[in-house]
């Protein structure tokens, strides 16, 4: 199944919850997402048997791989059997969970033997107050290296750890924290600081391009490029020469990759996207709850991708953010 651009469904990513322990400026800014604000109830979230039939429904279409993702999904307590319903769906090839690994440590093993195959951990700077300042005063630095530990030891692997660098806030430390995760086997991949959503006060003089971050690395350690895992992998790869691991490039802003995006994404109150950026979501909650059997749903779903034509970044120019401005669906509502 191919949509209007050509492009397979290959990846769901699926957000359990809109709520989140840390407050990143970038995503849920504290100004924004305060103490009165009105996140999704338990009866607008989806159950996991509606997340289950989902998944089963847009496996059967093509998705072979599973992200399960927020706000932040280790928020969900049941979240072991929800990662062990998916792990058993024929077809699923990788399943995968995005966590800023503040809860992590102590459920590492647990989702490890429910099937989870690995982890991505969201960790924006080594420096305890840089971290501290990024999270919005909410995450230690100590107990999400305690998660990356624990995952490692899990057999989470390989350990992929995102950081998402702004100019100013600390673009400064990247250099010190790819030192301390040189040679530890896990991949740390540099995300160009996006405009996503509407509330982030996004700004291009605060994107670090991936190229300039590239010669910065390159000055302190020889690196060369590696070929993609498979085709549309988002990451350039490269490795550093004396065999110290991997590094990704992930450069939505300057270099977009949207000819190669095979990803929907569905919210926890059941909205699919097909677009990070997207202004519009398909309900399928409605239909799920109003008795859709599964051929209605897979019709549903089917629809929506053979109809996609999304390339926001491919197309990012200021009259498209103006008109977009304001109606984006938030980050943490479909999890990255
Ligand atoms: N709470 C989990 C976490 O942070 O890992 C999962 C959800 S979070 C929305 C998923 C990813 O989106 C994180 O890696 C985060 O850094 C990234 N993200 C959020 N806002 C972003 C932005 N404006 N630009 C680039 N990446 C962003
Ligand atoms: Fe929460 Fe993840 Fe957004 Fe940070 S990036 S506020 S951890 S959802
Ligand atoms: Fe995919 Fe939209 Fe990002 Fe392009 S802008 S890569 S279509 S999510």
């Amino acid at each position: 199944m191919r949509d209007a651009l050509r492009r397979p469904l290959h990846d769901l990513r699926i957000s359990l919850l809109d709520q989140c322990n840390f407050r990143c400026p970038y995503c849920m800014p504290e100004s924004e997402y305060h103490a009165d604000y009105q996140f999704l109830g338990r009866k607008d979230r989806l159950t996991h048997a509606e997340i289950l039939k989902l998944a089963r429904i847009a496996v059967s279409l093509g998705v072979s791989k599973i992200r399960l993702t927020g706000g932040e999904p280790l928020l969900d307590r049941n979240i072991e059997s929800l990662v062990a319903g998916i792990a058993e769906i024929d077809g699923v090839e990788d399943l995968a969970l995005t966590t800023n690994a503040m809860l992590l440590a102590p459920r590492a093993q647990a989702l490890k033997q429910a099937g989870l195959d690995r982890v991505t951990i969201s960790l924006d700077s080594i420096d305890p107050v840089v971290f501290a300042v990024m999270s919005g005063g909410r995450g230690k630095l100590e107990q999400a290296l305690a998660g990356i530990d624990a995952a490692a030891d899990a057999g989470l692997v390989p350990v992929k750890i995102n950081v998402v660098v702004q100019r100013g806030v600390n673009d400064a430390g990247v250099l010190d924290l790819l030192e301390h995760f040189r040679g530890s086997g896990h991949i740390v991949r540099l995300i160009e600081f996006m405009d996503v959503g509407n509330r982030n006060g996004w700004r291009m003089e605060q994107v670090v391009p991936s190229r300039e971050l590239l010669e910065r690395i390159g000055q302190r350690w020889p690196v060369e490029p590696k070929q993609q895992n498979y085709p549309g992998e988002v990451a350039r790869r490269y490795v550093y020469s004396d065999g110290k691991g991997e590094i990704g490039f992930i450069s939505s802003v300057t270099e977009p990759f949207c000819g190669s995006c095979s990803r929907a994404r569905l919210s926890a109150d059941g909205m699919l996207y097909t677009c990070l950026f997207a202004t519009h979501g398909t309900d399928l909650r409605e239909p799920l709850r109003n008795g859709a059997d599964d051929e209605e749903l897979k019709d549903i779903l089917a629809r929506i991708w053979l109809q996609r034509a999304d390339r926001y970044s491919e197309l990012r120019r200021p009259e498209l953010a103006e008109a977009h401005a304001q109606s984006k669906v938030e980050m943490y509502r479909i999890g990255g």
